[in-house]
Parts: structure tokens; C-alpha cells; sequence
């Protein structure tokens, strides 16, 4: 019950439970990465502080407040996000938020007010910041942010900042499961995860994205065939798979590198733990006892083709230039035996 029922943040926890048990109004700024659950921190922090009948762990769950909140429509809890269509919340929007916020609640004691402060210029801070610093009694701010660099510094001073950290994997595993990856199996799970940096809400939505899985496949066994391909098809089909994904460069990157660096583990150990394309164990092994030729070494010459090429655009060179000259080392260091 109350926050008990949220896996994991056990110091965010601790502290939520003793803030909404106080009758003090208070500005809450809740930072982490995107995908970490502040949302739904936040909902339950405010169902806490409007429950009617609150406990010591949290909201009731049973009250009238707790059942608007359910239901979404309590009417002294306001969510603001941009309108949609815009990248940003609107100045006339969050004004009326405002404004409204200083009429009494209707049915608990308290208002509470969740701003999506990612997606807040400068024109909506300081109107933030303005009722930050003349706080109405009856009002709890709850700010969610993801990058808090971009925050004005004075509303920083003005709330009680609550640090959102990535989850262990046996967090990750638990809500994953709650939340519709049971009939993934247990080694896809520990990919997602390990992938998503104990990040749940990237996890869930790379489950629900057909095309990830697909690039994810076709990136390691295009690395799996490396020593069997001819620079032809290097310089056709494969530069063309990564010219029609341009705009996932970074995720296919990265792919890429995990690859190698289970290649790695491979050839130095039999039985490697900690191999990051869990489900796809026995393929790298394979891989290794085929190409026996392909060293440590090879391995870190090619990781070393795709940090250049990371670096290399980032000054102006042509794409397919930079991408190619990245495959054909890649795949010169895993046909290390063929070309010597
Ligand atoms: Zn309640």
C-alpha cells in the first residue's frame, strides 16, 4: 500500500513518507533520468497528500481522494504538459494553472500541481518561480525534471530536490515483469535491461517497438558474418542498412560495441559471464571457436574504428565516407586470418 507498493528508490521513499505526513505546504522537485519513474512517483505523492484518510506509508487507497486519483479526475490535482502538438508548455496555460491554484480545493485539503519542467522556458520559470516564492498554504509543487542544468538557479533554492537513481537488475526484472515483459523470455529480459542502463521506462518502450528488436538482430549477426563477406558487400548492402537508419546511428553504435565487447569476453574466458547479448550466448561462442584467428587485439582495433568514427562526426565528414571507412576496418580486423 502507498508507496510500499513502487519497486526500488527506498531513500526517495523514505523521504516522500515523511514529507506527506507533515500538513506543511512544500515544493517538491523530483530529477533523474527520463524513463525513471518520477511520474509515477509523483502521482502517488500526490495521492498521499490529498488522501483523506493518509497513512504512514502513504495514500489509503480507499478514500474518495484516492478513487479521483484513480479514476484521473480529482479535481485538485493539476497536471500540467504542453498542449498537444507544441514542444512546450504555453505561458498561458501555466498562468491559468496558477491562477486557479490559488482558489481553495474542492475536496481535500491540499492542491497539487505536477509540471513536466523539461518542457519549461524561461517565460514559464519565472512565472514558477513567483508562486514558488509566495507559496499559498493549501499548494504542494511537484517539478519533474530530467536535466536540472536547464533550470533557473533561484527555483533550484526554492525546492526540496529528490535524485531519481537508475534500478539494479533485480528491480528492473520485478518491474519489468509487472508491467505486460512476462512472456519475454528470461535472457531477452536481461538484454533489455542491460541495454536500458536500469532505466525501466526505455526498457518498456524498446518492448513495445518491433523495429528495435529487429536492428538489435540484424546488427549481430551482420557482425557474426563479417569474416564471410567481401568488401562488396560491405560497401552495398551493409552501408545501405546504415544509411536508411541514419537518425538510430547512436542505438546501432552502440550495438555494435556491445558485439565486440562480447567477442572479448569470449576469447578471454570459456564460459564468459556478463555477456551483454544474454540470449545470444552460444552464437558468440561460435563465433569465437570458428575465428580463432581474431585476437583481443583485432577486437580492440575495431572498437577502435567506431570511437573514431564517433569522433570523426562530429567535424564535418561526409556520412558515407566516415561509415564506410568504420565497416571496412571493423570487418578488415574480423577477417584478420583471410587477409594475412
Ligand atoms: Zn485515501
Amino acid at each position: 500500500m502507498g508507496f510500499d507498493q513502487l519497486t526500488g528508490q527506498e531513500a526517495v521513499k523514505a523521504r516522500l513518507k515523511d514529507i506527506t505526513s507533515a500538513p506543511s505546504a512544500c515544493s517538491l522537485l523530483f530529477s533523474g533520468p527520463e524513463g525513471i519513474g518520477k511520474h509515477l512517483y509523483a502521482r502517488e505523492t500526490a495521492k498521499a497528500v490529498l488522501c483523506m484518510d493518509r497513512k504512514p506509508e502513504g495514500a489509503c487507497g480507499k478514500c474518495a481522494s484516492c478513487k479521483y486519483i484513480e479514476a484521473g479526475t480529482h479535481p485538485d490535482l493539476v497536471e500540467v504538459e504542453p498542449t498537444e502538438g507544441r514542444k512546450n508548455i504555453r505561458i498561458a496555460d501555466l498562468r491559468e494553472v496558477v491562477r486557479d491554484a490559488q482558489v481553495k480545493p474542492q475536496i481535500s485539503a491540499k492542491k497539487v500541481i505536477i509540471v513536466n519542467a523539461d518542457k519549461t522556458m524561461s517565460d514559464c520559470q519565472n512565472l514558477m518561480l513567483k508562486s514558488l516564492e509566495e507559496p499559498d498554504e493549501h499548494l504542494v509543487y511537484i517539478l519533474l525534471c530530467s536535466d536540472t542544468s536547464k533550470l533557473l538557479r533561484t527555483i533550484l533554492s526554492r525546492v526540496t530536490e529528490l535524485n531519481f537513481r537508475e534500478y539494479n537488475d533485480e528491480q528492473m526484472r520485478s518491474i519489468l515483469k509487472q508491467n505486460g515483459a512476462s512472456d519475454l523470455d528470461e535472457d531477452k529480459i536481461s538484454f533489455l535491461i542491460t541495454f536500458s542502463s536500469g532505466i525501466p521506462g526505455k526498457a518498456l518502450s524498446l518492448i513495445n517497438d518491433p523495429d528495435f528488436m529487429e536492428e538489435r538482430d540484424y546488427i549481430f549477426d551482420m557482425m557474426m558474418r563479417m569474416p564471410r563477406m567481401g568488401y562488396t558487400d560491405i560497401l552495398y548492402d551493409e552501408f545501405s542498412y546504415f544509411d536508411k537508419n541514419r537518425d538510430k546511428m547512436d542505438e546501432l553504435l552502440l550495438l555494435m560495441v556491445w558485439t565486440l565487447g562480447d567477442m572479448a569476453a569470449a576469447i578471454a574466458t570459456p564460459d564468459p559471464a556478463g555477456i551483454k547479448n544474454a540470449d545470444k550466448k552460444t552464437q558468440i561462442k561460435r563465433f569465437v571457436s570458428d575465428n580463432p584467428a581474431v585476437t583481443l587485439i583485432n577486437i580492440s582495433n575495431a572498437e577502435k574504428a567506431i570511437t573514431d568514427y564517433i569522433d570523426g562526426s562530429r567535424v564535418n565528414t561526409s556520412f558515407e565516407t566516415a561509415c564506410c571507412n568504420m565497416l571496412l576496418r571493423i570487418h578488415k580486423e574480423l577477417c584478420y586470418e583471410k587477409d594475412r
